[in-house]
């Protein structure tokens, strides 16, 4: 599930004024930090401050950057970094500083300045292990980490001849997390650069040349988000952000319990990146994650339509592909509240992925559910309406049909034209309980007005989700 949230870089560090005791704090904000020949992405209010000369860095962005374990203690005022096996910490206010257990002493304390703990960038190069460099002129932090390698040089990114930095970036529209699969859907296919690491286990998913789509605003702005994994084995956290802006470059790390039951695998299936993360049995053979560990059910939602292929046209020329999205959408955001539902769109946007490829990524994800969402259409017979919905031969997928049936018929009250088996290549193909649900007409006048609305719309969206959870319920 998708916490509906963008959880803030600094949300754990909270508004405590300091006093910097005569010592004035001069914030530099055009300073920039380089890390490894990259930019970093500053959250907003976090700053290069130089404080009585001694360039102050926010030590969080850095760590965190460098995949180091950051926290926070807001009692004690203190910052603990874990950096493979070292311990390092240092107090707001306190010179003396700790490296595993041994005392240190900074040339200048650490200082909570606008929400973020800056300390001396002296510090990061010698007990962080950095090569730095500071170009007072340009204002400029440069850092170099020596311990990991620097992402493989993406290829250049296609620019638009004599519009310089009009740079089209792969966009990432989605990010969930289905039968220990992370799934990211993206507008093209990246090939990824996964880095295992430990201290603690962790898997970094970079993805060059990519940037955040409609995912909410503030993630351009350098926040977090993460992903409710509560209740997924061996995963403790999945947290995602924008790692650099030039080239931008996406950053998806997953926390483990133990790195080493793990393989990782990654392909490119209809539109979105899955990054595997099969179980190894003790002889070394990755298990097939089949049987959904995690507890959580994972329904895939396909838009039917899209891109090139708009569907049927309505009696108002409206195209079938601009009702089936915004209504799967709706479907999606009501899945997303329920903590033991993940949900996989095989489209978030205006595209066309083929049937094979909707088929093939719900099988690939193990899918509890697959539910197509399209609207009908009778040119030649204006009046017809209602609903009608399909199944393919398996007993299950015609118990969910009867079901999401049922539901839509009595929350719609459009006329109830049954249950049927049909030989559709989405529901022949896929190996789930599937379902292709014909909402409404969009060929009668009354019936298309209903489906665009968005109240209709909230009411159909309920009533599918009422017959999915409905079904998970009782085939559990
Ligand atoms: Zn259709």
């Amino acid at each position: 599930m998708r916490k509906i949230v963008s959880v803030l870089l600094f949300s754990l560090l909270f508004l405590l004024a300091v006093s910097n005791v005569g010592h004035a704090a001069t914030a530099t904000p055009q300073t920039k930090i380089i890390l490894d020949g990259q930019e970093l992405v500053l959250p907003l209010d976090v700053e290069v401050v130089n404080v009585n000369n001694n360039v102050m860095i926010p030590i969080r962005v850095v760590a965190e950057n460098l995949k180091f374990n950051v926290k926070w203690d807001q009692k004690s005022q203190k910052v603990s970094i874990e950096q493979n096996a070292k311990l390092l910490s240092l107090n707001v206010g306190k010179k003396e500083a700790r490296v595993q257990n041994v005392k240190v002493t900074l040339n200048t304390a650490p200082q909570l300045i606008k929400n973020t703990v800056v300390v001396p960038l002296r510090f990061v190069s010698e007990e962080m292990g950095l090569s730095v460099s500071w170009n007072n002129k340009e204002k400029i932090v440069g850092l170099t980490s020596t311990e990991l390698p620097p992402v493989a040089e993406p290829s250049p990114a296609p620019t638009v001849p004599g519009v310089g930095n009009n740079i089209v970036w792969n966009k990432v529209n989605d990010i969930s997390f289905a039968n220990q699969q992370l799934v990211v859907s993206v507008d093209t296919e990246v090939t990824p650069q996964i880095t295992r690491l430990t201290n603690p286990d962790r898997i970094v998913v970079d993805l060059p040349n990519t940037t955040f789509g409609d995912m909410g605003s503030t993630l351009l702005q350098g926040t977090m988000g993460k992903l409710d994994v509560s209740g997924i084995a061996n995963v403790t956290d999945v947290r995602y952000s924008l790692f650099k802006k030039d080239p931008a470059q996406v950053r998806v790390v997953i926390e483990l319990n133990n790195l080493s039951d793990v393989q990782v695998n990654s392909q490119y299936v209809s539109g979105k990146l899955i990054v595997d993360l099969a179980l190894i049995a003790t002889i070394g053979i990755p298990v097939n994650p089949i049987g959904n560990d995690s507890g959580k059910h994972v329904v895939v939602i396909d838009a039917g339509h899209g891109g090139k292929d708009p569907g049927t046209i309505g009696i108002s020329n409206t195209q079938e592909k601009d009702f089936t999205l915004p209504l799967a959408l709706k479907v999606q955001a009501l899945l997303l509240q329920d903590p033991d539902i993940e949900v996989v769109m095989t489209r978030e946007t205006d595209v066309y992925p083929t049937r094979p490829e909707r088929v093939k990524l719900a099988n690939t994800l193990n899918a509890d559910v697959f539910v197509s969402i399209h609207g009908n259409s009778v040119k030649a017979s204006p009046l017809t309406t209602g609903t009608e919905t399909f199944y393919y031969k398996r007993n299950s997928s015609k118990a969910l049909a009867d079901i999401v049936h049922r539901h839509l018929i009595q929350a719609l009250g459009f006329k109830d034209r049954g249950v049927k088996n049909g030989n559709l290549e989405v529901l022949r193909d896929t190996t789930m309980p599937a379902v292709l649900l014909e909402i409404g007409f969009l060929s009668n006048l009354a019936e298309e007005q209903a489906m665009l609305s968005e109240n209709v719309q909230n009411t159909a969206a309920q009533a599918i989700v009422d017959g999915i959870k409905e079904f998970l319920q009782q085939s559990r």
